[in-house]
């Protein structure tokens, strides 16, 4: 079968691998149908060193099942399936507790070799990981039940872990495919006012119709003033953090109300918390971190089936597999918001 490889920063290659297979009883291989390039890929893409032999990449698909193992027991072949981008047995103390990505048997797809942008892909702990849509694969659906298996659930995890609440106000930073899906979330959670941080005009034109009504274009200490000039001075009691930057965290914590709360799904890119002190002075509460996906799917898949929201307008390219290369390019020259891969 056909996969994608990354061997250094910018040296990504589609290329024949060994079939996705059974390893342990507990296992299915789906046959992907839609997978997609996160945000997250371009970090290796700008900075990984060279990896021997490569390093296998994707970890957001949808699919239908091809085998399952013998102890699999919850899906079955010709089933289609959402995948969170994290898979967990589903039994732990961790997964009980909805905090499936701290699974005590939990990994991750994108490295050795097992990756969903691909033509299939093992899944360990099918019964763990998976989840049934029940419905027949539908082309109208499947890119917003694809946002399920990260970018949709990411941004409510964000809005989950900035307790926005019916009637809220809120700020979004950062107008990538996890910042757009924070402004929808936040408002299916009912918020009143959505402020988003973003100056690149095709992005903010996808938060005006997933709910935002106030679009922020400056940066820096112009972003800052401008939020606080729309929130009456002391800024937004939930801001969600979708971007993962040093400087984007310190505008979120800038623009945060005293008392207030940062969600925080950008993957840091640094070890550094900036603005600390000024948020202690302000009892700002950071929150969130890697999204536990496969605890939201279930209660995110019902909006979607019944097209109550629409998050799959994030996508703005569809290629195949062996356009991937070209795929990773234009997210990273932010010609692409967000690139579909149908194998
Ligand atoms: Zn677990």
């Amino acid at each position: 079968m056909k996969a994608t490889v990354m061997y250094e920063a910018g040296d990504v290659r589609v290329e024949e691998v060994a079939d996705a297979g059974l390893v342990e009883a507990t296992d299915a291989v789906v046959r992907i149908t839609h997978s997609c390039i996160c945000g997250s890929d371009l970090w290796p893409y700008k900075s990984m060193g060279a990896v021997d032999g490569g390093r296998r990449m994707g970890h957001e698909f949808v699919g239908v099942v091809e085998d399952v193992g013998a102890d699999v027991s919850t899906v079955a072949s010709g089933d289609l399936v959402i995948a969170p981008f994290v898979w967990s047995d589903g039994s732990c103390d961790f997964c009980q507790e909805g905090l499936h990505t701290s699974c005590r048997h939990g990994g991750v797809w994108g490295n050795e070799d097992n990756g969903a942008q691909a033509e299939a892909v093992r899944v360990p702990w099918a019964d763990g990981t998976l989840v049934k849509v029940g419905t027949e694969p539908d082309d109208a659906l499947l890119p917003s039940l694809l946002t399920l298996s990260d970018v949709f659930a990411t941004g409510h995890h964000a809005a989950v872990s900035a307790e926005v609440s019916p009637g809220a106000t809120v700020a979004v930073v950062g107008d990538g495919a996890v910042g757009l899906c924070g402004v929808l979330a936040a408002k299916r959670l009912g918020a009143d006012r959505i402020i988003i941080l973003g100056r690149h005009e095709d992005r903010t034109a996808i938060a005006r119709e997933f709910g935002a009504t106030d679009v922020v274009a400056e940066r820096g200490k112009e972003a800052v003033q401008r939020v606080r000039e729309l929130t009456g001075g002391d800024g937004a009691p939930s801001v969600l953090e979708c971007v993962g930057t040093p400087e984007s965290f310190g505008t979120a914590a800038s623009i945060a109300r005293s008392g207030g709360t940062v969600g925080r799904v950008g993957v840091p890119q640094d070890g550094k918390l900036p603005r600390a002190d000024a948020m202690f002075m302000r009892n700002i509460s950071v929150r969130g971190g890697v999204c536990p996906a496969r605890a939201y799917i279930p209660e995110l898949l019902p909006d979607v089936l019944e097209g109550r929201v629409e998050p799959g307008l994030v996508f703005d390219s569809t290629i195949g597999l062996d356009e991937v290369p070209e795929g990773y390019r234009a997210m990273n020259d932010r010609e692409t918001i967000k690139a579909m891969v149908k194998p």
